[in-house]
């Protein structure tokens, strides 16, 4: 069995993010028949909800709470409802055909009472998925749901969701996970596993994990299974995710002529005791695929054809000043900043309060599809069928139509470059989320 699903939370108390775990918690003071019948838990990919979401259904069904009604995580049905499998807790996922069917059945079968326990829960995943007339046929459900019948939605995109249908759930919010829930959730299997792991190694796995459990946890597997004992440096190389992540950032800083996103990004390697010299060789193997690609025809992404024709002799020379150089970032940085030249493009004034809306990068929609042109034409004509749907907690989503679309400006190297060109614009650092949206 994975570390995930071994190591999900089976009681209330293992949830890692004190939010969640309080809300949840709270809910126990109450007689079960006071219990809300419609929950609402929404937030990014992999934070937890599915796993709370269970957690709820064994609130109501787990055969020998404790005192304080929390569910023992060990009964029977407890140990159904964390396998999926108990036959009074449907979990139906809302983004795939089986789904819509089911909900549609849901509708005739909901009156019916629950087989086994005294509940039945109805697990909807990816509710922003359902069509308009399954919304419809939801909401009569949750106006009067029979005492029987308790809902649990998750969403990771809670805007598409009717304030009719919000207005009637408990609304539970999944924010990322912070550094510290991280690292708790990531030790106690590192305990139980017997992982001989350096607090710094697990400290960059969690850095690397954008806030979502699953990811940490998969991290923490992958490494695993490296015998011995797993210092920062092994997690660094079996990251090769992230160091590919760090080139890209570094090409479009270059591209976007942002010197100091390219220094900082150098700053960051010095500072986590990277090998500047394998950096640029990495960067070079990238630089060279990029230059024969473009020889072949293959659009250049990041950086234009001229700037690939510059770089590479000017990391080159870099690389070899790097064996003269006492100061070992010293050429790396002094190309970066020949190669970026003087100029910085002047932000748009932000607005008052200084943060980024959803209004002004609509109204400078085109600006931003203008300034992400030279690095990529094809980026900027995805962007001209996309919109831009919410500015929110440092997270600009864009709205794509086409599944193609989305999946080409959901690439890590676009939206890293889509970032660069909204901080130039806007004076603000964000993150890029694309979605995929109904026409
Ligand atoms: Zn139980």
């Amino acid at each position: 069995m994975s570390f995930y699903r071994k190591y999900r939370p089976a009681v209330l108390s293992e949830i890692d993010n004190d939010m969640v775990r309080q809300q949840l918690t709270s809910f126990l003071s109450k007689d079960k028949k006071d219990l809300p019948h419609a929950y609402l838990f929404t937030g990014p990919k992999g934070a937890g909800k599915t796993t709370a979401a269970r957690l709820v259904a064994k609130i109501f069904n787990c055969e020998k709470p404790d005192k304080s009604g929390s569910p023992c995580g060990t009964c029977e049905a407890c140990k159904m409802i964390a396998q999926a499998r108990h036959l009074d807790v449907l979990e139906l996922d809302a983004a795939s055909n089986r789904g819509i069917d089911e909900i549609r059945a849901l509708r005739d079968t909901i009156a019916l009472t629950p087989s086994f326990a005294p509940y039945k829960i109805y697990i909807i995943d990816e509710v922003h998925m359902l069509t308009t007339e399954a919304f419809n046929a939801l909401l009569k459900t949750l106006e009067e749901p029979p005492p029987h019948a308790v809902f649990v939605l998750a969403t990771t995109d809670v805007q598409k969701i009717p304030a009719t249908i919000i207005s009637r759930c408990i609304h539970v919010s999944f924010s990322r996970a912070d550094q510290k829930a991280l690292l708790t959730a990531l030790k106690r299997i590192v305990k139980d596993e017997k992982i001989s792991i350096d607090d710094d190694a697990l400290a960059l796995i969690a850095d690397n994990s954008d806030g979502a459990y699953r990811d940490a946890v998969k991290f923490l597997e992958q490494v695993s299974f490296h015998k011995g004992k797993i210092t920062q440096s092994i997690v660094r190389d079996l990251l090769s995710v992230s160091e590919e992540k760090t080139i890209s950032g570094f090409l479009v800083a270059l591209g976007t002529r942002d010197r100091k996103e390219a220094l900082g990004i150098i700053a960051e390697l010095v500072k986590n005791g990277r090998d500047i010299k394998t950096f640029l060789v990495d960067t070079l193997h990238i630089l060279e695929s990029i230059l024969v690609g473009s020889v072949m025809g293959k659009p250049t992404d990041v950086l234009s054809e001229q700037d690939v024709r510059e770089l590479i002799p000017r990391l080159t020379r870099a690389y070899a000043d790097l064996r003269i150089s006492p100061i070992p970032q010293l050429p790396l940085e002094l190309a970066v900043v020949e190669f970026c030249g003087e100029q910085e493009s002047a932000p748009v004034p932000v607005s008052r309060d200084g943060s980024l809306s959803l209004e002004q990068l609509t109204e400078h929609w085109q600006d931003f599809i203008a300034a992400a042109n030279p690095f990529n034409h094809s980026v900027a004509g995805f962007l001209r069928s996309a919109r831009p749907k919410a500015v929110k907690n440092g997270i600009v989503t864009i709205e794509a139509f086409y599944p193609f679309h989305q999946e080409k400006l959901a690439e890590v190297k676009v939206t890293q470059l889509l970032e660069t060109v909204l901080k130039k614009l806007f004076g603000e650092k964000v993150k890029v989320e694309i979605v995929l949206g109904k026409k």
